[in-house]
């Protein structure tokens, strides 16, 4: 579906070249000015973690992911840096060959987090949406008992927090909490998550036009989510790239049950050397460009420059050696 995606989304740019149109308008049109992102707060402890949600609603941003250590947790848990200070990067944690070990201990998580979740709601207040992912690390049971106890926190909302093949999984988590779930990150088409939506069982849908087979099959998820009040929440992690962003951003411009779209401050000078484009942030939200077809290009000259980086997601166990859902 990634390749099908790949030349799904060159199509649409020639066609709105041809057309001398961005995307959004062959997809029908703008519904909003500007399409409301998060950003990916982190930090080693809780006190970090309040200095980097500090850091991104300085900078604009209305909403924020926040993930932080867990007090006793053997090792730095799902995005978050092992050394205090760091608040603003973990991803180059992932480079190399072999994988990192992160150890997971899902009682420190559950006895801690729901507190940490409160005190952020009130030091930030009620305006700032607050998401936080739990990346598949509960059983269904576990989850159900965590959305149910983070419901004071109001989170904008709360990711993945089972393993996506149970999908039964959400319907116990929906039985007892009416906390906002957003999956779909790791679906590859519509017959993943068509019963999901349909049977009303979370409130956004994280496909991305990169795995789930592009801009015309990501459409399609989108209109169905659409007739079931589900609203969109595409992933935007760095393995997306900043083509698949734009293509994003003009489903974003036009999609009426949009929701947020998730975004990571990549707009390094070298980034943005390689895909220039004027899709643009401010003020919390992404504005699309207004140039024909995506309104991104790729230089392959500049890319030339760069030898291949290998990198790996890390791996978890339990602290018996266990090997767990990353
Ligand atoms: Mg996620």
């Amino acid at each position: 579906m990634a390749a099908f995606g790949a030349v799904d989304m060159a199509l649409w740019d020639i066609k709105g070249k041809l057309a001398g149109m961005p995307v959004y308008q062959l997809l029908g049109g703008k519904s909003r000015e500007g399409a409301l992102v998060y950003a990916h707060a982190t930090g080693a402890d809780l006190p970090d973690l309040m200095d980097s949600i500090a850091y991104y609603v300085d900078e604009g941003y209305k909403a924020v992911r926040v993930q932080c250590g867990i007090p006793g947790m053997p090792s730095a848990s799902y995005a978050v840096p092992e050394k205090k200070g760091d608040i603003r990067n973990y991803i180059t944690d992932y480079a190399g060959i072999r994988p990192k070990v992160e150890v997971w201990d899902t009682g420190k998580y559950m006895r801690y987090m729901p507190d940490a979740l409160m005190e952020i709601r009130d030091h930030f207040g009620p305006d700032l949406h607050i998401l936080h992912d739990v990346h598949h690390r509960l059983l269904p049971r576990e989850a159900a008992e965590f959305a149910k106890a983070v419901e004071p926190a109001g989170l904008y909302w709360l990711e993945d927090p089972t393993p996506a093949e149970d999908q039964n999984a959400l319907r116990l988590i929906r039985q007892h909490s009416t906390t906002p779930i957003a999956v779909g990150e790791v679906f590859n088409s519509i017959w993943e998550c068509n019963r999901l939506i349909e049977n009303e069982l979370i409130d956004f849908i994280r496909v991305a036009v990169t795995y789930a087979g592009g801009i015309t099959h990501v459409r399609r998820i989108v209109d169905l989510a659409g007739l079931h009040n589900v609203r969109t929440g595409f992933h935007g992690a760095p393995s997306h790239s900043p083509i698949s962003m734009a293509a994003q951003a003009h489903l974003n411009a036009w999609a009426p049950n949009f929701g947020i779209q998730e975004y990571l401050v990549l707009g390094t000078s070298e980034c943005n050397a390689l895909f220039p484009s004027e899709h643009r942030m401010e003020n919390g939200l992404m504005h699309v460009s207004e140039a024909p077809g995506l309104g991104v290009d790729f230089d392959e000259d500049e890319a030339g420059r760069y030898d291949y980086t290998p990198g790996s997601h890390p791996v978890v166990r339990l602290e018996d050696g266990t090997m767990w859902n990353y």
